[in-house]
């Protein structure tokens, strides 16, 4: 796919995803290789068409290297490759490429991490030992024998050879026969031991052609999912517990995303505004509810005392004990272990989401709309949605809306053990 295309699919989907329209530009709050990281990793596991492109791309490479016959591998290499042998796509002079080979014959071009992988990803599974060098490809142990025996490989008298010039069949057997430039002495015999070690782990095969193997699947057949996981290039974001706790089962999915931005700290507050230089003169940064501190993720979800005012208040109707925090991470924690270790971390994920959300919705009111406070009903609002939201997702539940408000470790006992009872009634069904 060219480039100029991607390029415009992903504008696409990132206007999409930040509610930017034609005219109207809008803050991209997270870069778009996080965004399309795996949802393990911390992303948000959009499918990423780069690398889907690369992914792809990688696999005419390894069509090219399989050992199978096919029209158009003569067509490239009768019109690309002047020299002898085995065609390698890393190495192409680009100008003489036209467009419509281009993107697969300069693979390697497209980006290094693809080149590494394509360089790295591959090993040959050796039949005759007629394709692969013996020197520089890797074919036996996992590295070439040129990076195993860097002393030997000086004194080897044929450096470009094949595997198969390197000895000869007597009747079924095969006798390795390597020529040397001089007698091996000191450490050269301490790699040369090493070489005959790896050299005798490898059969060669009479009549069978020399295939490629992708390292990274078993059954060494490349697949454009392997790849497109290998190519993932951003380190996780988020640690797996959070990662856990946003994708928690029992809340809508743009909670979820909410949850998501709260963890990673892009959620619009006046301080990450201002970062952006998006607070006009005159505007404060103080906190859009208790209207005294600076409001960054950590106060408006932790130390503000309105806000904190109402996780106390949720503490206490699971019938916890409160211990204040610092950080909104903290709060995060307290839910998926303390609460988590009474009724299960998905609820207490869910629990902490419900609440999170709730806070912003709050201070979004007294900020755009600067009335409507209903800090006296919030408590109340939680419940409703809390209980709203876990009927809807867990059909069949049972309990009611005053069970719920009265005794919430009981019903959220209760659903884990409805729950468990589905699952297992459903694992039967299937095997029936
Ligand atoms: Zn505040």
């Amino acid at each position: 796919m060219p480039n100029s295309v991607l390029a415009h699919l992903i504008k696409i989907q990132r206007d999409f995803l930040w509610g930017a329209t034609e005219g109207k530009r809008k803050i991209a709050w997270v870069k778009w290789d996080a965004i399309c990281c795996s949802k393990a990793k911390g992303g948000l596991g959009v499918p990423d068409l780069r690398r889907r492109n690369w992914a792809m791309l990688g696999k005419w490479w390894y069509r090219l290297g399989d050992g199978r016959e096919g029209l158009w591998k003569r067509v490239v290499k009768d019109k690309y490759y002047d020299g002898e042998g085995e065609v390698s796509m890393i190495d192409v002079d680009t100008v003489r490429v036209s467009n419509i080979w281009g993107d697969i014959i300069c693979v390697g071009g497209q980006s290094m991490k693809l080149k590494s992988m394509l360089v790295k990803g591959f090993r040959w599974e050796v039949g005759d030992g007629c394709r692969v060098s013996f020197w520089r490809d890797v074919w036996a142990g996992n590295k070439s024998l040129r990076d195993l025996c860097p002393r030997l490989f000086q004194l080897a008298e044929y450096k470009e050879s094949k595997v198969k010039e390197n000895g000869l069949w007597e009747g079924a057997s095969w006798k390795w026969d390597l020529k040397w430039r001089r007698e091996r002495l000191g450490r050269e015999q301490d790699e040369e031991k090493k070489f005959w070690e790896v050299l005798g782990s490898v059969q060669l095969r009479q009549s069978v052609v020399d295939t490629w193997q992708w390292t990274h699947e078993i059954g060494g057949n490349y697949t454009v999912k392997t790849a497109y996981d290998y190519l993932e290039s951003v380190d996780s974001l988020l640690e797996g517990h959070l990662c856990k706790l946003v994708w928690c089962g029992l809340v809508p999915s743009k909670v979820s995303f909410f949850g998501w931005r709260l963890c990673l700290d892009r959620l619009p507050t006046r301080w990450n505004l201002q970062k952006r230089g998006m607070v006009f003169q005159g505007d404060g940064m103080e906190c859009g509810l208790c209207k005294e501190g600076v409001e960054d993720v950590n106060h408006l979800f932790c130390t503000c005392k309105l806000a904190w005012s109402v996780w106390v208040k949720v503490i206490r109707w699971w019938g916890l004990e409160v211990v204040m925090p610092d950080k909104v991470r903290d709060v995060a924690d307290f839910f998926l272990w303390c609460l988590g270790h009474l009724v299960g971390k998905e609820m207490g994920a869910c629990i902490f989401l419900v609440v999170a959300w709730y806070l912003w919705y709050w201070r979004n009111v007294l900020v755009f709309q600067k009335h409507g406070d209903f800090r006296e009903q919030l408590l109340e609002v939680i419940q409703g949605k809390s209980f709203f939201w876990i009927r809807n997702k867990v059909e069949g539940c049972v309990f009611s809306f005053v069970q719920w408000q009265n005794n919430p470790v009981e019903c959220a006992k209760e659903l884990s053990r409805y729950k468990k009872s589905l699952k297992i009634f459903k694992q039967q069904q299937g095997r029936c």
